[in-house]
């Protein structure tokens, strides 16, 4: 710690548990308070500590199941299924650090200046809910103010938590830091993230934000506006990474390669000839139209680990209309740059969505039955009804989603039962029957 955590002097980060069906550690990191982080170490002189709930290397976690590259499983604890959700027929758990660990944790400090808490998915809001009763419960009544997905796509649903921050790459937040600390400073060039605030060997970056593209199910374009980060400051961050031994980098772009010959290019160009000891993984699918030689050479020098590309569906049809990403003979020209560069098929994963609004189980079952054939995985990614994005606007028209709904309904398993997805659960459960033995039986 070092500097002074007395009462008022220091601020609290929060990133919460947790509430779902299913949910596993696929580089699950704070990255806008590692950010957050920097700005405080950087420019003001309060202290902070962060408290994930969900950072497994912590000596709060209990011990769960790693697999390769610091992904894994979360520790879990079975928890009362919310009333919107009983149709799912799955178990509903609390993922994380355990609430009393954590709170006995937290009264070991003195109140702090302020709270800072990241929220994820509309739907994992009661995550949040738990962060702010055990704030009040031990330091009383301090600031709380809300960053991330859930406050920003549903602020006056939010806002009975805390004060929510917009802004473009967190700008708000760091005015707030300003005033909070008394301090001036730019908001614009970012710090180096703040990774030592995990001891995980593992972490996240983004080397862009946002993306240019307007599927009609993704909400991309609402978080965070199209830019991409100077290429020397991600430098500087990956070079703080391997300072600290960190070996597992995930990248959270959503267009990793939009201008390649721009972007992605010098700056992978770079780390090749730094040499540092890094594996790479892409947790988002990759677009793949933008993947030539010159990408999936890189990539492969890079050491580039984990190969998610975005088919989504193989359906003509169903691209044109709702993801101007890609067509498929772009897919495949990508899965031959990438073998030719020295990939193997079953290195690579390709997702495949599922439930959006229209969408026939027989597209679905298509798109499986292509990737069966021509080797590579398929991973399920579900529909989620995201608030702003063109597919809810229409759901809400449609009358599934009245004003005031719960954030709950938008969960990634309700749509079965939601009757805007012609998938019913028994077709549902065929598909993924289907995509599991597809996925065993090509396994590396
Ligand atoms: S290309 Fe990907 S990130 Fe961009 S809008 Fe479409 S789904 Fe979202």
């Amino acid at each position: 710690m070092g500097k002074d955590f007395s009462r008022g002097k220091w601020v609290a980060l929060f990133h919460p548990p947790i509430y779902d069906f299913t949910a596993y550690d696929l580089w699950l990191r704070p990255l806008g308070l590692y950010r957050l982080g920097a700005y405080i170490k950087n420019y003001t002189d309060l202290a902070l500590f962060l408290f994930d709930y969900m950072d497994r290397s912590s000596p709060l976690a209990p011990p769960t199941k790693s697999r390769k590259y610091g992904t894994g499983k979360f520790y879990k604890e079975r928890v009362e299924k919310p009333r919107f959700l009983k149709e799912v027929k799955r178990y509903f758990y609390r993922f994380g650090i355990p609430r009393a660990s954590m709170e006995a944790f937290m009264e070991k400090f003195p109140p702090p200046l302020a709270v800072f808490i990241t929220t994820g998915m509309t739907y994992w809001y009661l995550g949040v809910k738990e962060v702010v009763r055990s704030v009040k419960k031990i330091w009383g009544n301090v600031p709380i103010f809300l960053g991330g997905t859930y406050a920003t796509l549903m602020p006056s649903h939010a806002s009975q938590f805390g004060k929510v921050l917009k802004g473009e790459a967190g700008c708000e937040s760091v005015e707030v830091l300003g005033a909070l600390s008394g301090r001036r400073f730019p908001c614009g060039d970012e710090p180096p993230a703040a990774f030592e605030l995990s001891r995980a060997p593992s972490t996240v970056t983004a080397t862009t934000r946002g993306c240019p593209f307007r599927c009609t199910f993704c909400a991309s374009f609402l978080l965070h506006r199209w830019k991409k980060r100077p290429i020397w400051e991600v430098l500087e961050e990956l070079e703080g990474a391997v300072k600290l031994s960190i070996k597992d980098i995930a990248l959270y772009d959503d267009a990793l390669l939009v201008d390649a010959q721009g972007h992605f290019k010098p700056l992978f160009r770079e780390v090749v000839r730094q040499g540092w000891n890094l594996r790479f993984h892409l947790p988002n699918g990759l677009h793949v139209r933008f993947v030539d030689e010159e990408v999936a050479w890189l990539m492969k020098r890079a050491n580039f680990k984990t190969l998610r590309l975005s088919l989504e569906s193989v359906d003509e049809e169903f691209l044109k209309e709702r993801t101007p990403k890609l067509r498929l003979e772009e897919f495949e020209r990508a899965v031959f740059h990438l073998e030719k560069a020295g990939f193997s098929r079953r290195e690579m994963v390709a997702y495949v969505i599922v439930g959006v609004p229209g969408q026939r189980a027989s597209s679905v079952l298509k798109t499986l039955d292509y990737l069966e054939k021509i080797g590579i995985k398929p991973s399920l990614a579900y529909y989620s009804p995201v608030p702003g994005t063109k597919d809810f606007q229409v759901l809400v028209h449609e009358g599934y989603f009245p004003p005031e709904h719960d954030p709950l309904l938008h969960n990634k398993l309700l749509f079965p039962y939601s009757g805007y997805s012609p998938i019913g659960e028994e077709e549902f459960e065929k598909i993924r029957k289907r995509a599991f033995e597809i996925a065993f039986n090509l396994r590396a």
